[in-house]
């Protein structure tokens, strides 16, 4: 036990020191251009070691280990700064990547999987093109009614709401059925999630069971042509308006995303309805869901920023950190990415 710590005691200083040296190397630097060579020379002697940065990493995530992930990116051939900052840029490149091999989830997160494909990659095991699998948006392309269309859809963290949409094609290829249970039997295309958030699902339902709580999933995935009726038909009943106050105009609906599952409970008869929240499912799921990367999209208190009604049903996946992070501070996904720019 003494040992141990001793080691660890040891191992601490030794990362202290580490530390200290890199503070003081970047201090003597004040021009940016020559912290800039600094860092590269930094992400240089880190090379010889052959490997990509170790750890996830995401959007918004700054510091040298982005830096160093963002020199692999160049070596590869991608044109991006290599400021140390997981910017939509660094996005787009793991995106793109992860679009041009098997068996990655398409996140645009840089994940243990997406580590391992780039060492092979810069090793030259493994090819890719750049800008084959997600070619890059020459121009900002706006809907009808003037929202931004999203230049990565696969992004787990894009935000679409009523200024970002979904371009109007897109169609998740990794759509599976997860294996939860639904309040009714038929095989609809509304049971599918895209297979990373399916399986946080599933744990997250399995994990609800095992504390004595049943949940019921009722509508995921829903294509740009179904959200076009659906959208019709209430706007025909209330007005687009008012319509738009509970539902998406087409590409603007997290549905499409593939990300968002509408979960409920046979104590409110499987509806979608604000009752959820009170239940004792509703609750467990609201105190829990971010531990498995869901965060209740649209919160009480919040509607000035979501521009929607609470829906203490609607669940969206974006990775346990962002949710762990939006939770913790209260924020919304338009908050945390507006305090964090
Ligand atoms: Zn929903």
């Amino acid at each position: 036990m003494k040992r141990k710590s001793i080691i660890i005691a040891l191992f601490t200083l030794l990362l202290l020191l580490a530390a200290c040296t890199d503070g003081e190397e970047t201090s003597n630097h004040s021009s940016d251009s020559e912290a800039a060579k600094e860092t590269e020379k930094d992400v240089k002697v880190n090379d010889e070691d052959v490997a990509s940065p170790a750890g996830e990493l995401q959007k918004l995530d700054e510091g040298e280990a982005v830096a160093q992930l963002q020199a692999d990116l160049e070596k590869i051939g991608y044109t991006l700064p290599i400021d140390g900052v997981y910017s939509d840029v660094t996005t787009w490149a793991i995106t793109d990547i992860q679009l041009q091999l098997d068996d990655l989830y398409v996140t645009g997160v840089y994940d243990e999987a997406t580590q391992a494909a780039m060492e092979n990659i810069l090793e030259g095991k493994l090819t890719i093109e750049v800008g084959a699998g997600l070619p890059p948006l020459a121009e900002p392309v706006t809907t009808d009614s003037g929202s931004l269309v999203v230049g990565n859809p696969y992004d787990q963290l894009a935000i679409i709401n009523k200024e970002n949409a979904l371009p109007e094609d897109y169609e998740p290829h990794d759509l599976v059925v997860p294996d939860v249970r639904f309040p009714f039997e038929e095989d609809l295309p509304k049971k599918q999630l895209r297979a990373p958030a399916a399986e946080a699902l599933e744990a997250l339902f399995s994990e609800a069971e095992a504390a004595g709580y049943e949940l019921f999933a009722q509508s995921g995935y829903r294509g740009y042509d179904t959200q076009v009726s659906l959208f019709k038909a209430y706007a025909a009943e209330h007005g687009e308006e008012e319509a738009n106050i509970f539902s998406a105009r087409p590409g603007e609906s997290e549905h499409q995303t593939g990300l968002a599952m509408d979960i409920t409970s046979e104590s409110v008869s499987y509806q979608l309805t604000t009752d959820f929240g009170e239940t004792p499912e509703g609750q467990w799921v609201a105190e829990n869901a971010h531990t498995f990367g869901f965060i209740i999209r649209y919160e009480e208190g919040k509607e000035d920023v979501t521009q929607y009604q609470f829906e203490p049903w609607h669940l969206r996946y974006v990775g346990v950190k962002a949710a762990t992070e939006m939770v913790e501070n209260n924020l919304t996904m338009e908050e945390y990415f507006a305090e964090n720019e």
